[in-house]
């Protein structure tokens, strides 16, 4: 199932990430997770791609599995970053194989020891050239790309955003899934100005529940994401005590679905990562709104 395709649907759906083993050894546990997320019957699950390479094969092994199993629609993640034109090709033909219909193009996470590299010398140094690659050698897949509500971090201001944003989707994107944001207001603003600049595919708010204080630094340093205080002082009173910081996040996340449900949004990504505890209590928390 195409995801463009889903996005029509006019009730409120929700759709979980999660990410591939980093080694052999946890692939079973991994696995075991994913199964366990797939079988809330999710709208469609993504799976990360390790911008590093070494382990990028498991996306699509998860991927696959997930389908298979749960017939749950999947997204495959593929990265720029450490992917050469070869490995493209023979990445589109596993997906082709696998029967995945959906691919997120992404630049990708620089690691560390890439950091210096000269990057006009990769074969694909923007989204934007992945996404040209992927509808020129499978025009069938549906492909989806990142978008920043709070701009990119490398981005010097919004306008060069969305500028690239709107070059990126008349690539080829059929949707946009958004970097995590903890103040909705943000997003409602950012909407309206790419609407206003042209960019009309569905965007996908992404949401993360933040469920332990240590999650609160990285997420920031990661996405550079504002924390409104509102969150602060959640994380200030709970933070200390890992249930009560828990419950606090889950709340906080679903609050800020029934809000953009409110505003007339129905499809939200949630960054649940391969916590299947915290996807079930997400979507137990929206039960009657879902209609389960
Ligand atoms: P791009 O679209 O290439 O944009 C990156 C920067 O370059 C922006 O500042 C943009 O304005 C600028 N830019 C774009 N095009 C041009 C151009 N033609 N000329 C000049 N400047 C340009 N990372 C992973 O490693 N693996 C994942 O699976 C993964 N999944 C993600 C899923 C989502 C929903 C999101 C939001 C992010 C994800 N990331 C993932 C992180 C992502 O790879 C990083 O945020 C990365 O820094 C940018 O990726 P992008 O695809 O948005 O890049």
């Amino acid at each position: 199932m195409k995801i463009i395709n889903l996005l029509k649907e006019e009730k409120l759906s929700l759709s979980f990430e999660v990410f591939p083993p980093k080694t052999e050894t946890s692939f079973e546990s991994v696995k075991s997770a994913t199964e366990e997320i797939a079988k809330l019957k999710p709208a469609f699950m993504s799976v990360t791609y390790g911008a590093g390479g070494g382990t990028s094969k498991y996306t699509l092994d998860i991927a696959k599995n997930i389908k298979k199993m749960y017939g749950v629609p999947t997204l495959a993640h593929l990265t720029c970053v450490s992917s050469t034109r070869e490995t493209v090709r023979e990445r589109i033909e596993e997906i082709k194989e696998a029967g995945i219909e959906n691919v997120m193009a992404l630049r990708g996470d620089i690691p560390k020891e890439m950091e210096n590299d000269d990057r006009n010398k990769w074969d694909y140094k923007h989204a934007i050239n992945l996404v040209y690659e992927l509808k020129s050698f499978e025009p069938s897949l549906c492909i989806g790309a990142a978008c920043y509500p709070e701009i990119h971090p490398e981005s010097t201001n919004q306008k060069d955003d969305i500028k690239h944003l709107k070059e990126k989707v008349d690539a080829g994107c059929d949707f946009l899934t958004t970097q995590m944001f903890f103040d909705n207001n943000l997003l409602y603003n950012f909407l309206y100005k790419i609407r206003e600049a042209g960019i009309t595919v569905p965007v996908i708010p992404g949401i993360m529940p933040i469920t332990n204080a240590n999650q609160v630094e990285r997420a920031i340093k990661l996405s550079g994401s504002f924390m409104p205080q509102r969150f602060k002082s959640l994380v200030d009173k709970f933070g200390s005590s890992p249930s009560a910081m828990k419950q606090a996040g889950i709340a906080y996340a679903t609050d800020q679905i029934i809000d953009l449900y409110a505003n007339n949004i129905t499809n939200v990504h949630v960054y649940s990562m391969n916590k299947p505890d915290v996807a079930e209590k997400i979507q137990s928390n929206l039960s009657d709104i879902l209609g389960r």
